[in-house]
């Protein structure tokens, strides 16, 4: 069992980060194989809290190898200033402990300057997007209108590649939103500042991960987001652009023939959506505000409130198995601590029929959320180590999770700490 991926199984922010963190200990390789900045994981260590955004979470370990793959939306710019803020907390990161694809694509400045200027024009109709230029990147990625982080060591005619590019790109800037063009010089100077500060990390990430395999390593996939974010299985549009599930990992981290022996699925004790979309059972006023500031709910990227629900049992249900998760860690119960009753939804109601099946997406927006109370236990569980030492009616909840969503919870976090965990 030497390959695991650890996923979100819902919207994102489960707390993969702080299992990915938990699970480092034993895996010897972490790799990021899809997305970029645009989400983050939080992670609590005894060296302090840090907001990730492409660094893999095994940074942290003396002895990991990080990797980001070619599915990561490489963004130089960013990643550079994300090296340098770690580094500057005496975390060493050096071409050792960090590698980066050499087929990941390069996210280029205009690719955030569009999706700001995409969401201006989509005005009250916008989709939330963070803005961190990831739709625009994906887009070009398909279109193949990109340079790929190799050609920034392999490349002799680099700098007219960056000129085609940037002449097609200011078709769109120029003709689309009407906005000046960006210079090819400035495209260069960009390049020059960042892309050569990341230059000695970038190799063939595949070459290296089978290297690793044959010798026995134990290799971490670590997801951004979750299932219902995929492109092509999530909720569609308001998805993100890349895929989220654990079977893309070999892909994107640079293997496509390596297999994935186990998938823990993060989820969360009670639903957060961040951003746009349907969201059935989404909590408002008094109740939603009292469970957002008990959880510390708010973006790690952006600091925006997160909206938060109950329990979905459907659309776990559906990410558990988009996902193949073989088993579950519930992250956050330690949160619902303090509720007199907690509120689950069991099945959707659409359309006047009751269904635990997750609807095609267009029909979500008719899906009325069917909810059921567990009684809350009303104790501080943040100490408790133990399934058997949880009050019982904290055992009743999690075992009526297990069962709805028909995988094994074999992780229940009660803490953002590392050693917060209950074991099964
Ligand atoms: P990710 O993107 O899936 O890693 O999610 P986030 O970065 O949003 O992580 C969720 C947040 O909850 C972070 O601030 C974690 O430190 C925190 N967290 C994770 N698990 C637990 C838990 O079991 N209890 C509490 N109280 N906080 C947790």
């Amino acid at each position: 069992m030497s390959n695991c991926a650890i996923v979100g199984i819902n919207w994102g922010d489960e707390g993969k980060g702080r299992m990915v963190d938990l699970l480092t200990d034993s895996y010897d390789v972490v790799v990021r194989y899809q997305g970029g900045g645009n989400a983050g994981h939080t992670v609590i260590n005894d060296m302090g809290r840090f907001a990730l955004h492409l660094l893999p979470s095994g940074i942290f370990r003396k002895g990991v190898v990080n990797v980001l793959g070619n599915g990561v939306a490489l963004d130089p710019e960013n990643l550079f200033k994300e090296i340098s803020e770690i580094s500057g907390k005496g975390i060493a990161i050096t071409p050792e402990n960090l590698k980066i694809s050499d087929r990941a694509p390069i996210l280029f400045p205009w690719h955030r300057l569009l999706d700001e200027l995409e969401e201006k024009r989509l005005a009250d109709k916008k989709f939330g997007s963070t803005k961190q230029g990831i739709a625009p990147y994906y887009s070009d990625k398909y279109a193949k209108k990109t340079i790929l982080a190799g050609e920034l060591i392999h490349s002799d005619a680099l700098y007219d590649q960056i000129r085609e590019i940037t002449e097609w790109k200011n078709l769109s800037i120029e003709r689309i939103y009407g906005e000046q063009p960006v210079k090819i010089e400035t495209v260069a100077e960009w390049v020059n500042n960042y892309c050569t500060k990341i230059k000695d990390y970038i190799c063939d990430t595949g070459e290296y991960l089978r290297a690793a395999e044959k010798a026995g390593k134990r290799i971490l996939f670590e997801a951004q987001l979750g299932a219902l974010r995929d492109i092509d299985y999530g909720i569609h549009p308001y998805t993100t652009s890349s895929n989220t599930i654990a079977a893309y990992a070999p892909i994107g981290a640079g293997a496509p023939e390596m297999k994935i022996d186990r998938v823990v699925g993060v989820v969360k004790a009670y639903s957060t959506c961040v951003g746009e979309g349907p969201f059935v059972s989404e909590m408002f006023g008094d109740e939603a505000a009292f469970l957002r500031n008990a959880g510390g709910e708010y973006g790690a990227k952006t600091g925006r409130p997160r909206r938060v629900g109950a329990f979905d049992v459907v659309a776990t249900r559906y990410g558990t198995r988009t996902q193949g998760a073989t088993e579950i860690a519930l992250t956050k119960l330690d949160i619902l601590s303090s509720l007199d009753k907690i509120p689950v939804c069991v099945s959707y109601d659409v359309n006047g029929k009751i269904t635990r099946d997750f609807p095609f997406p267009s029909l979500l927006d008719k899906a009325e959320p069917v909810i059921e109370y567990f009684d809350g236990w009303k104790t501080d569980i943040s100490e408790i180590r133990s399934f058997d030492d949880l009050p019982a009616e904290a055992q009743k909840y999690v075992l009526f999770i297990e069962k709805s969503i028909d995988c094994k919870i074999s992780y229940v976090s009660v803490g953002a700490e590392r050693e917060s965990i209950i074991i099964r």
